[in-house]
C-alpha cells in the first residue's frame, strides 16, 4: 500500500516504529544531506533578506518552496515525521498558525534583540539567589575576567540591566509580529515545521519520541567508576561553582530564541544540593562554531565548545577549573542538548532538528546534571519516576530529580563520590 495515501496517524506510527528499529546511528548518517539542505537554505534565506522586504508573491513562494523541500527530504526521518504541503496548512489552519510563526521558524524575521545593546558583544555576571522558589539574580563582578571585556571590546552588563533589556525586546517583538522569542508555536521535528501544540499531541500518545541525546563519556574523565576521595568531575570546591554560558556567534548557530532566563532557573535549582554558592557569567559573540564539519551536529558542536573556551576555567574566579563548568547555546542541532558525563561541557540548542523541542530550562537542567554524573533514564514517562533525567518528563517540563538521580548529583556537587 502506498504510504501516502495512509491516513495519517497510522502512517505516523508504522513510520514510528521503523525509525525507531534502525536506531541512533543510521540516524545521524542520514541526516548529513539534511544539514547540507538546510544551510543552504538557511544561507539563501540570510541573503535574501536585504531585498525581499516587499515583494510579497516571492515571499509566500519561497514560504511554499521551504515546506515543500522539508517534507520530501524526509522519507527516512528520524522520527518519521513525513506530510504533504497540504496536509501542513491544515495543521497550521487547525492551530492558528501565522505566517509570522514560520517565519521565525525558518529565520526570514529579524533576531528579537537586534538594535538592542545586547546584540553584539556583551558579557555579563551575576550571583544567584533563591527567594523562597523564585530564583533571583544579582550583580557580581570578577575583577579578571571584567578587565579582559574590557580590553577585548565587550560592554559588561549588570544582571538587572540584562533581563529588562531582554524582557521589553521580547515584548516589542510579540507586539510587532505577534511571536514570542521566548516560546515559539513552531516545533521542528524532522526538519518539519510542525505546531508545538501538535507534537505535544504526538509526543504524549507515543507517536514521536522526545529524545534528548545520550550523554557522551568525558574525555577527561577516566574509565574508572570506583568511588574515588579526588572526584574526576566537577564539584563544587571551595562551596561555589562558576557556570560559563556562551551564545555562539556565527550566523548559523546564533540562537535565536531566548534561553538565559531559563539557564539560570534551571541553574538555581541545584541550590537544593546545598553547593555553596553560584555564579555565572555570561558571553555572546566569542564562540565561533562555524567551523564545526557538521553544523547540527550536536557532538561536533560540543567538542568544539570544549575547545574553544576550555582556557576560561583556569584563568578566571579562583583560577581553579574544577569549580567551572561551561555550556553553549546554539539555534539548533540535531538533538536538543548533549553533554560530557561527570565532565566539564554541555551544549544546548534553542532547537532540535529531529526531535521535539524541550523547554528551555529543563534542557539546561538535563545538561549541567549529566556534568555531575546522572545519567540517561529511558524515553518515555513508564520508565522512570517522574525525574529530568527522563526524555518524556524533560519534555512534560518536570524540574525535579527522582531520589536515586538527586543522590547521584548531591554527591557530585559535593565532591564526595563519582
Ligand atoms: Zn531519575
Amino acid at each position: 500500500m502506498d504510504m501516502k495515501k495512509m491516513p495519517l496517524a497510522r502512517r505516523e506510527s508504522m513510520k514510528g516504529e521503523k525509525a525507531k528499529k534502525k536506531g541512533a546511528e543510521e540516524g545521524r548518517l542520514r541526516s548529513t544531506q539534511k544539514e547540507r539542505d538546510l544551510f543552504q537554505k538557511r544561507k539563501k534565506n540570510l541573503k535574501q533578506k536585504g531585498i525581499a522586504v516587499g515583494v510579497i508573491f516571492i515571499v509566500a513562494l519561497l514560504i511554499g518552496m521551504a515546506l515543500v523541500s522539508a517534507v520530501t527530504a524526509n522519507k527516512d526521518a528520524t522520527n518519521g515525521v513525513d506530510f504533504t504541503p497540504d496536509e501542513l496548512q491544515e495543521l497550521y489552519r487547525t492551530y492558528n498558525i501565522t505566517e509570522n510563526d514560520i517565519k521565525f521558524a525558518e529565520d526570514r524575521l529579524p533576531h528579537f534583540l537586534e538594535g538592542t545593546t545586547l546584540y553584539g558583544k556583551v558579557a555579563t555576571m551575576g550571583k544567584i539567589a533563591l527567594e523562597g522558589d523564585k530564583v533571583v539574580v544579582s550583580e557580581w563582578i570578577d575583577p579578571l575576567f571584567y578587565d579582559y571585556c574590557i580590553k577585548e571590546g565587550y560592554k559588561v552588563i549588570s544582571p538587572e540591566e540584562w533581563f529588562a533589556i531582554e524582557e521589553k525586546a521580547r515584548e516589542e517583538y510579540i507586539k510587532r509580529y505577534g511571536v514570542d522569542p521566548a516560546n515559539p508555536k513552531i516545533d521542528i521535528v524532522d526538519g518539519v515545521p510542525l505546531p508545538a501544540e501538535y507534537v505535544r499531541e504526538l509526543v504524549k500518545s507515543g507517536k514521536i519520541s522526545p529524545q534528548e541525546t545520550g550523554a557522551e563519556p568525558s574525555a577527561r574523565t577516566s574509565s574508572s567508576a570506583t568511588v574515588s576521595s579526588t572526584p574526576s568531575g566537577p564539584y563544587a570546591k571551595y562551596s561555589r561553582l562558576y557556570l560559563w554560558i556562551f551564545a555562539a556567534k556565527d550566523s548559523a548557530h546564533k540562537p535565536t530564541q531566548a534561553y538565559l532566563t531559563d539557564t539560570l532557573n534551571a541553574y538555581g535549582r541545584f541550590y537544593q544540593f546545598s553547593p555553596g554558592t553560584l555564579y555565572y557569567y555570561h558571553i555572546t559573540d566569542y564562540w565561533d562554531a562555524s567551523d564545526v564539519p557538521q553544523p547540527i551536529n550536536s557532538l561536533q558542536l560540543l567538542e568544539d565548545l570544549a575547545q574553544d573556551t576550555d582556557g576560561y576555567r583556569d584563568d578566571y574566579n579562583d583560577g581553579d577549573p574544577v569549580n567551572d563548568i561551561v555550556t553553549g547555546w546554539v539555534d539548533w542541532m540535531d538533538h536538543n542538548g548533549r553533554a560530557h558525563q561527570n565532565g566539564y561541557f554541555s551544549v544546548c540548542g534553542v532547537r532540535s532538528w529531529d526531535y521535539p523541542d524541550w523547554p528551555h530550562d529543563s534542557i539546561a537542567q538535563h545538561e549541567i546534571s549529566h556534568n555531575f554524573n546522572a545519567a540517561d533514564q529511558g524515553t518515555w514517562k513508564y520508565q522512570h519516576p517522574e525525574c529530568i533525567m527522563n526524555y518524556e518528563w524533560a519534555y512534560s517540563g518536570t524540574d525535579i530529580w527522582c531520589s536515586s538521580c538527586w543522590n547521584k548529583v548531591y554527591g557530585n556537587i559535593k565532591g564526595l563520590w563519582e
